[in-house]
């Protein structure tokens, strides 16, 4: 096996990145079943009319948003380790254990993480 993919992570860091992956592959599965049901058109006027349908694209949306999520803390893990985005602190273990794909310390809990990843 070559030395590459596993940089200078810590070991803590490391366990994020895998938690957050495998949590990435559950959202990924749920994301595949999601679009089974009804892939996202254009079409506002034509199906506006279910609730059902309603609930359906606020779940796909909520499942694409965390994986989003997800990804862009994998990212900063990776590249920055377990640090605060905002003051570069290292993020507490509690507030892990409340939001996996944190990317503040709890000081700094309600800043607004700029979309630092596009995919
Ligand atoms: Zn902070």
């Amino acid at each position: 096996m070559a030395n590459e993919g596993a940089p200078n992570l810590d070991s803590e860091t490391r366990n994020y990145v895998d938690l957050l992956e495998k949590k990435l592959q559950e959202i990924e599965a749920a994301i595949v079943n999601d679009s089974d049901v009804s892939e996202p058109t254009v079409s506002d006027d034509a199906a506006e009319s279910s609730e059902e349908r309603a609930e359906q694209d606020s779940l796909i949306d909520n499942h694409r948003r965390e994986r989003f999520e997800i990804i862009r803390a994998i990212k900063w893990l990776k590249e920055k380790g377990n640090v605060c985005y905002v003051c570069g602190g290292p993020i507490e273990k509690q507030r892990r254990e409340v939001y996996l794909p944190a990317m503040t310390c709890l000081a700094h809990l309600r800043e607004e993480i700029p979309e630092i990843i596009s995919e």
